[in-house]
């Protein structure tokens, strides 16, 4: 068996393969355009898609396709075969630099929030030459851009790869200030750390709700949950085990550095983390990785739920989103060093991040805003949507130092002594962890741990990018027209502090109490929905941090506000429609049967003795005939509620509806639904309950 050094990126065309297989003129521009972003002339586009072409049908493929991320948040592609006809009757496998380069995949039913009428059929894919082409099933697939006929972006990745260039762009600014001469490039990383429910498919298969939405609509808490902590970190069932195993194999060979598994807090809930890459690779893989997760959970007789959140009253899941910014010369401009309070570069960096977040709390908000995550966010777990920064003791120190003029005694550090002679002891980390925080340092990399575990990471990181590219702008502004740099240097990040301290927050972001602080007095934006959250998106100040670093144009924009909206308005129609089906479908016809069987029993105990007829069986009959006309009646009101939202033509009024009116009617028909369901006999329940699902992989 081969090893995972031999197999590893094996249907990958990587670097390793580009040498081997281009001639060095041909590898010297394609690597120049990959690092420099320099324009590809076609000659060396032909070379390259020839070499492409070989390599993937050696490896088995017969088709090509333009993989391109549209707003859906999911992939698209549309396979060609390589076949052409050759003189003979019989066919050549051929792939033209032309084929590599643009693609015109129609592909006129994805969203484009008004860019772009179905009847202007034209939409491009152009191909991305930083992210490789790998092979998936018999298919090459080529990472591509993809827009309108009239250059408009309608994908992820367009704008993702504009943020970079952006913040790459204000951040050799600065560099440059502090006398970095041989820097060239700095870009962003991400590790996202990916969390994900593992179901068994034929209890999958039996839930409406989780078939059309992903997530159980109904449910009654089982008797145990997660409160025992005890499938946190905790042994991996062989069931699981293998289909990680295997799941870790085929990431291998995509070249993706899949690294570390567990369980997670929640029964059934695991996680899988790759190491870091670039941002705009990283967003990629984790694409596919998304993708591969549910593929192979099917072939082991499982589902991956990747909702953010499947069960209520049980974690949910969401994507760490593990950031840092570094330089071609492979400094991490977000490493404290040994002594960070002299360290004035990191210093910069740090509080033109404090800065950026602070500014554009609203930005990063709406950047994972979904109906899927506003079950997440804030609902007394994970990250709150308020957003905020955690950032040690050490660095907080620093800080308050710095703007008070006072000398930094230091913070002690501590060596930690386990006890017993045969156990090492080392070093405190100058930062502790602090799990509630939305946007924590770790470190030498900011985790931004709002991001669902369904979405793209693209948005977050556009965002992120963006708001750090301004701040950075700003600073390299002033500091540019500075006579005496390191006074004005010294001036600037103490400003810096004391105008944006406010949104550093060390203590417990679950707590009540954090919430009234933060909103009443320090002033920070406690965005709940996500209608709430994607109406600063068209924002003035967002429209012109946007457009200025040419991230997105306001056309883009506002496009983007359409399609996030219709989105969120479509997602919560569906839920509410089958809700009204499983309650009338399902639920009552099966309190029926139990309600026959009980009658049944009360007319067959009404013939030895009408005493007896007056035991728990009249009772039950009793409350669950009540249950089943409000459960009767609450699905006629949401099915009403729902036909009356519909009706709503303008996109944010109906989302305003939405969870406004909506919302709470699917809440009091799910209400009653849950407490029926705990006074049912087990065998007339109409699909598996909550235990069944959480416990079904053995
Ligand atoms: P945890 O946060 O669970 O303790 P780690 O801190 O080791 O785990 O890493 C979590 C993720 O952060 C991994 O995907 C890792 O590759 C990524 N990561 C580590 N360093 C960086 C960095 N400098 N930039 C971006 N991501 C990083
Ligand atoms: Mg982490």
């Amino acid at each position: 068996m081969e090893t995972v050094p031999e197999f590893f990126g094996s249907k990958v065309f990587d670097d390793r393969v580009m040498k081997a297989r281009l001639s060095a003129d041909v590898y010297n521009s394609l690597k120049k355009t990959i690092q420099e972003g320099s324009e590809l002339d076609l000659s060396v586009a032909n070379a390259v898609a020839d070499a492409m072409c070989t390599w993937a049908v050696e490896n088995g493929a017969t088709h090509f396709t333009h993989w391109f991320q549209p707003l859906t948040g999911i992939t698209a592609e549309k396979h060609d075969s390589f076949i052409s006809p050759a003189p003979d009757g019989r066919v050549i496998m051929d792939f033209s630099g032309k084929e590599l380069i643009k693609g015109e995949p129609d592909a006129s039913s994805f969203p484009s929030g008004g860019l772009r009428a179905t009847f202007e059929a034209r939409g491009y894919t152009a191909w991305d030459p930083t992210s490789y082409a790998f092979i998936k099933d018999k298919t090459l697939c080529i990472p591509t851009a993809f827009c309108s006929y009239s250059g408009e972006a309608l994908d992820k990745k367009t704008p993702l790869l504009r943020s970079m260039d952006a913040i790459n762009r204000q951040a050799l600014r600065v560099l440059k200030l502090f006398g970095n001469k041989d820097v060239k490039h700095v870009t962003t990383s991400v590790g996202p750390e990916q969390e994900y429910f593992l179901i068994d498919k034929e209890m999958f298969e039996k839930r409406r709700d989780l078939v059309y939405t992903g997530r159980t609509l109904f449910g009654a808490k089982p008797p145990k949950g997660q409160e025992l902590d005890d499938h946190y970190f905790g042994t991996i069932k062989p069931r699981v085990q293998a289909y990680m195993n295997e799941l870790n194999e085929e990431l291998w060979k995509l070249g993706i550095l899949a690294k570390t598994e567990h369980n997670e807090v929640a029964p059934s809930q695991h996680e899988l983390a790759p190491i870091y890459t670039t941002t705009n690779r990283a967003t990629d893989h984790n694409q596919l990785t998304m993708e591969v997760m549910q593929r192979v959970a099917r072939k082991h007789g499982m589902v991956c739920l990747l909702h953010e959140k499947p069960f209520a009253g049980v974690n949910g899941s969401g994507k760490h989103n593990n950031w840092s910014i570094a330089t071609d010369t492979g400094m991490n401009l977000l490493s404290p060093g040994e002594t960070p309070h002299e360290n004035t570069q990191f210093l910069l960096f740090l509080v033109a991040i404090i800065k950026a977040v602070d500014d554009y709390q609203d930005l990063l908000r709406l950047s994972v805003a979904t109906a899927g995550n506003d079950h997440r966010l804030g609902a007394n777990e994970a990250p709150p949507a308020i957003v905020s920064i955690f950032l040690g003791d050490e660095l907080e120190a620093i800080l308050e130092a710095i703007e008070s003029d006072a000398p930094y005694a230091g913070t002690e550090k501590k060596r930690i002594r386990l006890g017993a002679d045969v156990l090492p002891y080392f070093t405190r980390d100058t930062t502790d962890r602090n799990r509630t925080s939305p946007f924590a340092f770790t470190g030498n990399k900011f985790e931004f741990r709002m991001v669902g575990s369904s979405n793209s990471i693209a948005c977050a990181n556009i965002m992120l990018n963006t708001a750090v590219a301004e701040a950075l702008c700003q600073m390299a502004d002033e500091l540019e027209k500075a006579d005496d740099f390191d006074s004005c240097l010294q001036e600037l990040i103490k400003r810096t502090i004391r105008e944006h301290k406010r949104i550093v927050f060390n203590g417990n972001g679950y707590d009540d109490s954090w919430v009234k602080e933060a909103v009443e007095k320090r002033g920070l934006l406690n965005l709940r929905t996500t209608p709430e959250a994607m109406a600063r998106l068209l924002d003035e100040k967002n429209i012109r941090v946007l457009t200025k670093h040419t991230v997105m144009s306001e056309a883009e924009i506002r496009s983007r506000y359409e399609i996030m909206m219709e989105n969120y308005c479509k997602t919560d129609m569906i839920e509410a429609r089958t809700m009204v089906r499983m309650a009338k479908k399902d639920i009552l016809p099966a309190i029926d049967s139990y309600m026959k069987e009980l009658a049944d029993v009360i007319t067959a105990k009404q013939s030895v003795s009408p005493e007896l007829a007056c035991g728990h069986e009249s009772k039950k009959l009793k409350k669950l005939s009540a249950l089943a006309d409000l459960i009767d009646e609450r699905s006629d009101a949401l099915d009403a509620m729902a036909s009356e939202t519909e009706k709503v033509s303008d996109i944010t009024c109906q989302g305003e509806k939405i969870w406004k009116d909506l919302l709470p009617d699917m809440a009091a028909l799910r209400q009653v639904c849950d407490e029926t369901e705990t006074l049912v006999g087990r065998k007339y329940w109409p699909f598996p309950t909550y235990g069944d699902l959480l416990f079904s992989v053995k």
